[in-house]
């Protein structure tokens, strides 16, 4: 499809969209007013409801589980059919319905975008961006006709040398121009995000599918081509995971779209593409050759936002198989979609040879010292806290470390917890590679193809344990119960330690601690977390309150940055202190008894006599580098 004329219709779809007299759900889109933040949107249904047709726009994204509202950043919207106005009732906070009309009708509307996020869409002078479900309304009962999207672009000279960057399939318009873009429904139109400015790019193939690297934001002396070859390695290690016989990719052509700030992290998966926001310092710098954390933890996000090409675009929930966009979509199953995500991300690292296996092991360590320092994980399962991401996960306060446990860190150790479970018990046979690939057979593969005629399927909320032991032949029933459904930490000490692993707690119980975590407000330390049970909360403190001293000795923003530790290391385990601190302004004077720091400190490396049990799971790491060199 590479040399094809943008203009030569080349599939059924696009004659059919040709055909047709009128398309029947047009869109424009224009930056009207890049200092505004403004975007403004015509949309022409041909054959509107004759009672009256009714528009919509999605209250939240897939991806990101909360509800946004995103119809607020509608400005103004009108109504016309043969040029006279038409009257459009608002029927709720994101609906609209028009009056009767007897022909073509058009609906023209503004919206502001100025939400720097991948959730969203922003627009400025230096760029724009956004995503379907923030300015394409939804027609009622035409969802599953053909959407045309006319992306122009903005009047203004300086945006004279502005493309764009989008796997929306181009009908008239050429690779990266402005022009008319298609989609197959209403669900592809909004999965298929638009970048536009004047961004770097740069491209690659893996396993013969086109992938493109836009960057927008300034960074000099960037080094893509470093970024491509290990983003490269990375994409060719997925898609041979999923499909190791043909190394067929699900997707056309792909396009990563990173937008760079000062500071700012996240990404948020689609079914052709991914828009990611990083820090300018994560990115590599040319003739730097080092591997460092920041930009360690980038490809750690591209290889997220990649996996999930298969694990929640196509093998999906089976509450996601035909979305609500309207309210909350539940399932008790996120810790599989975003977990074994997690679990995946760092895994094809390694197994891409990106990073090392002791790099590697860190990252390990990382997450679990992070899921065993909340106690929100002695209370919620991560099926409870899948099922509340909503109102839970995606609204976090000060009280979240001591009340939920992450679907995502948790869900990604019931991935090695389950994965070693099952290649322990098969001798090395399966693992839970095994279980991925069932799932992406049984329900990924041919998701969008079913999809266009309604047949699509997702996994039910109970199917997960029946599917593990048809793949592997192991039941995870206990498992499950235990620690999806309960509540028990996992057992990793021991599964590691039968893979020749040494998992070992190296905290020093000397160091003192008040069992808080801190952040700077302005010239102030302030305590942004009190762990339950901790020596905060035992003397009285709160989330929130302004540390002012320790002992008579003031205690600043300075403090926050350390944790704390210089202020606290004149002091033993059993001292007591007091503390002033501030709350709504008023003074407190409290005491405190310093706690010996239980902050979880695991170190995961090799046992030095046991390397030859560490086989059973090492050539699985490192299976699908000789898959990339095959
Ligand atoms: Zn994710």
């Amino acid at each position: 499809m590479k040399n094809a004329s943008p203009n030569a219709p080349k599939n059924k779809l696009e004659q059919q969209i040709i055909g047709l007299k009128k398309d029947p759900v047009r869109y424009s889109i224009v930056p009207k007013d890049l200092a505004g933040h403004v975007f403004q949107i015509t949309l022409e249904v041909a054959q509107p409801d004759p009672a009256g047709q009714c528009l919509s726009l999605p209250a939240w994204i897939p991806g990101s589980y909360m509800v946004r509202d995103f119809a607020r950043n509608i400005i103004c919207i009108s109504a016309t059919c043969h040029g006279k106005q038409v009257v459009l009732n608002k029927i709720d906070k994101h609906s609209w319905q028009a009056a009767a009309c007897s022909a073509a009708l058009t609906i023209t509307y503004e919206v502001y975008a100025w939400d720097l996020s991948v959730r969203t869409a922003h627009l400025d002078q230096s760029h724009g961006f956004f995503n379907g479900t923030s300015v394409f309304l939804q027609v009622v009962g035409q969802e599953m006709s053909p959407h045309v999207v006319d992306i122009q672009r903005p009047a203004e000279p300086a945006c004279k040398s502005w493309r764009v960057a989008t796997s929306l399939p181009e009908l008239k318009a050429r690779r990266y121009g402005f022009g008319t873009y298609r989609a197959e429904n209403y669900d592809a139109l909004i999965d298929h995000p638009v970048e536009m400015g004047d961004f770097a790019l740069a491209s690659f193939e893996a396993h013969g599918v086109s992938h493109d690297f836009v960057v927008s934001g300034r960074v000099p002396n960037i080094d893509l081509d470093r970024i491509i070859a290990d983003v490269k390695a990375i994409c060719e290690s997925q898609i041979a995971f999923f499909e190791p016989g043909s190394k067929r990719a699900p997707m056309q052509r792909y396009v990563f779209m990173t937008m760079v700030v000062g500071d700012g992290y996240g990404g948020l998966e689609h079914r052709a593409s991914t828009a990611l926001i990083c820090n300018r310092n994560d990115l590599p710098v040319k003739h730097q050759a080092e591997m460092n954390d920041g930009y360690r933890s980038f490809l750690g996000l591209c290889s997220h936002e990649y996996f999930h090409t298969w694990n929640v675009k196509r093998i999906k929930p089976a509450a996601f198989a035909h979305y609500d966009l309207s309210r909350e979509n539940y399932t008790s199953l996120l810790w599989l979609f975003e977990g074994f995500t997690s679990y995946y991300d760092d895994l094809m690292l390694v197994r891409s040879g990106t990073i090392d296996e002791a790099a590697y092991f860190k990252l390990l360590a990382k997450t679990i010292n992070g899921v065993l320092r909340g106690s929100g994980r002695t209370k919620q399962s991560v099926a409870e806290s899948s099922f509340d991401a909503w109102t839970k996960y995606y609204r976090q306060d000060e009280n979240s470390p001591n009340a939920i446990v992450s679907y995502y860190t948790k869900g990604s150790l019931v991935a090695l917890a389950l994965d070693l479970t099952l290649r322990a018990e098969t001798a090395g046979k399966k693992s839970l590679d095994d279980v991925m690939r069932a799932l992406w057979q049984q329900y990924g593969r041919d998701f969008y193809q079913k999809a266009l005629t309604g047949q699509q399927q997702g996994l039910a909320e109970n199917e997960i344990v029946a599917l593990i032991t048809e793949a592997t032949g192991v039941n995870t029933k206990r498992f499950m119960d235990k620690y999806v459904r309960g509540t028990e930490d996992l057992p990793l000490t021991k599964l590691l330690a039968g893979f020749g692993m040494v998992l070992s707690d190296e905290r020093k119980t000397t160091k003192v601690a008040l069992g808080v975590r801190v952040s700077k407000d302005g010239a102030d330390c302030k305590l942004a977390n009190v762990y339950e049970g901790c020596a905060a909360h035992q003397a009285g403190l709160s989330a929130g309150d302004i540390l002012i001293a320790i002992n008579g000795l003031r205690v600043t923003a300075a403090d926050a940055a350390d944790g704390l530790a210089n202020a606290l290391a004149r002091y033993t385990v059993g001292e007591a202190v007091q503390v002033h601190a501030f709350r709504r302004d008023e003074l407190l004077t409290l005491s405190a008894t310093l706690q010996a720091d239980d902050m979880p400190a695991y170190n995961l490396k090799l046992a030095e006599k046991s390397k030859a049990a560490f086989v059973a799971l090492r050539p699985s790491l490192l299976a699908f580098k000789k898959i990339r060199k095959a």
